[in-house]
């Protein structure tokens, strides 16, 4: 039976990284979190079970992840870059709990491969507002 971890090496090894501990850690969980967490925020959770790591060797990770095209930067957030393992979905940013939730809109743009005879890879809206759960806040 194929593990989590397993499938995780095998992505890595297919983007031509080497599957260290941190990075398959790393990896699942960007692959698992429905959130979009921040560096800090995933430093903080991996510190945890690995206490030898450093902020900078998340970073680190997170900008090589997302050069092989492994997880995806999210500019939403006027504080700070946030990251997502999941692609192919648009993003909302809550400007009262600035949660970002993903959103899958058919777009009829994205069914065709070229746009204006520009090839596409991946894709990503940005909306601003206020979500619902914030709207029943008053
Ligand atoms: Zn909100
Ligand atoms: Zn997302």
């Amino acid at each position: 039976m194929i593990t989590d971890l397993d499938r995780i090496k095998e992505i890595l090894q297919k983007a031509k990284i080497k599957p260290t501990y941190l990075r398959m850690r790393l990896l699942k969980y960007l692959l698992e979190k429905k959130e979009h967490p921040t560096g800090k925020m995933i430093y903080q959770v991996l510190k945890k079970e690995l206490p030898t790591i450093s902020l900078t060797s998340i970073y680190n990770n997170l900008e090589l992840f997302a050069q092989k095209g492994l997880v995806k930067i999210i500019l939403l957030d006027p504080k700070e870059i946030r990251f997502n393992g999941k692609k192919g979905h648009h993003h909302f940013f809550c400007e009262k709990c600035q949660r970002i939730i993903d959103l899958t809109i058919n777009c009829p743009l994205i069914k065709k491969k070229k746009i204006y005879g520009h090839l596409i890879k991946d894709w990503d809206g940005y909306f601003f507002g206020i979500c619902k759960d914030c709207q029943k806040d008053g």
